[in-house]
């Protein structure tokens, strides 16, 4: 029995949502990216919601208007890893009491330019003065594009894919406070800009519709997110860490680590990627590669799906150990 004192983390209180509160099927259990609402006439609205706030998500000193499109950014990957294109979205802000003019035109400018830039519409919201620091909570509403993208479905035998690279979101924010000075500075440049303004892959999770078996995107750290696929699923995911692509800038500093195994698993586990991870059965694979080279987006198999539970990592030589951790919980 639990006592008053006994802490939870934020994975048993979402449980304990799932089974005492949403119990709506629109909710999914509340074991994806974000909800579905199903209409008449066939189609499928999805419905994502995420916050951030300054010096959690982002730099402390970051500015109102960098948190509102990290903000923007993170929900649209949710929508992505769903298989939908998104179409409005709702802002809530809490600012300081009395925020400057120039503060608040800076939030305009960066909606605007946003909302243009991602095809998406501002439809409402709420402000607040707030005593904390700047927080912002966005939810985003998007239309399915075909078969919803589930973190339930994949199947043993499915290879296991991941877009873009991981790790550089994890190394930007060590490079931003300056625990990691060893990067050139273009290399530092690129991490930065990744850490603070991810890339929703909007046109590969509509294009994964009706070939993925399964998604999440990559917010919490790849090892962490993949133990989701695989609790959904029933089913355990085991992942070549060799396999994981990582950028020009990850590649240089890993090779100079004095304990680069270490430091790989970092980057596998750090977080803040938004890119795809997706189940697909093997004979897709060729189809997956040719969106790789229409979309322009690296899609890289790092794993297969197979019997069991949570996530194994696999060395060159087949063996393999169960992941020392695997990602980042909010409490
Ligand atoms: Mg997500």
């Amino acid at each position: 029995m639990s006592s008053k004192t006994d802490k939870i983390d934020e994975f048993a209180f979402i449980e304990a949502l799932a089974k005492h509160v949403a119990e709506a099927p629109e909710a999914l259990g509340l074991n994806d990216d974000g909800a579905a609402l199903w209409f008449g006439d066939g189609r499928k609205l999805v419905v994502v919601a995420d916050m951030l706030q300054a010096g959690v998500h982002t730099l402390s000193n970051a500015s109102p208007d960098q948190v509102i499109c990290k903000a923007l950014r993170t929900n649209l990957s949710d929508i992505a890893a769903m298989g939908a294109a998104p179409a409005f979205f709702l802002c809530t802000l809490a600012l300081p009491k009395k925020p400057e003019a120039a503060q608040i035109q800076q939030i305009v400018s960066a909606l605007d330019k946003e909302q243009k830039h991602f095809g998406v519409s501002l439809i409402g919201g709420d402000t607040i003065g707030g005593k904390g620091p700047f927080t912002v909570s966005i939810t985003v509403l998007g239309w399915a594009a075909g078969p919803l993208l589930r973190r339930s479905g994949a199947k043993i035998g499915d290879d296991v894919w991941v877009s873009g690279h991981i790790g550089d979101g994890w190394l930007g924010l060590q490079v931003a406070q300056q625990k990691i000075t060893s990067l050139s500075s273009a290399h530092e440049k690129s991490v930065l800009r990744r850490y603070e303004y991810p890339e929703p892959r909007l046109k590969l999770g509509v294009a994964l519709a009706g070939i993925a078996h399964s998604a999440i995107d990559v917010s919490d750290g790849l090892l962490g997110d993949a133990v989701h696929i695989a609790k959904a699923s029933g089913c355990a995911l085991t992942i070549r860490p060799a396999l994981v692509p990582l950028s020009a800038a990850t590649q240089n500093w890993l090779r100079d680590e004095n304990d680069p195994e270490t430091s790989r698993v970092s980057l596998l586990t750090g977080g803040d990627d938004y890119e795809l991870l997706f189940t697909a059965p093997t004979e897709k694979a060729d189809k997956i590669t040719g969106l790789s080279a229409a979309l322009g987006i690296n899609l890289c198999r790092i794993g297969k799906v197979c019997a069991g539970e949570g996530v194994l990592l696999e060395n060159e030589a087949g063996q393999r150990h169960t992941a020392p951790k695997t990602g980042f919980t909010h409490f």
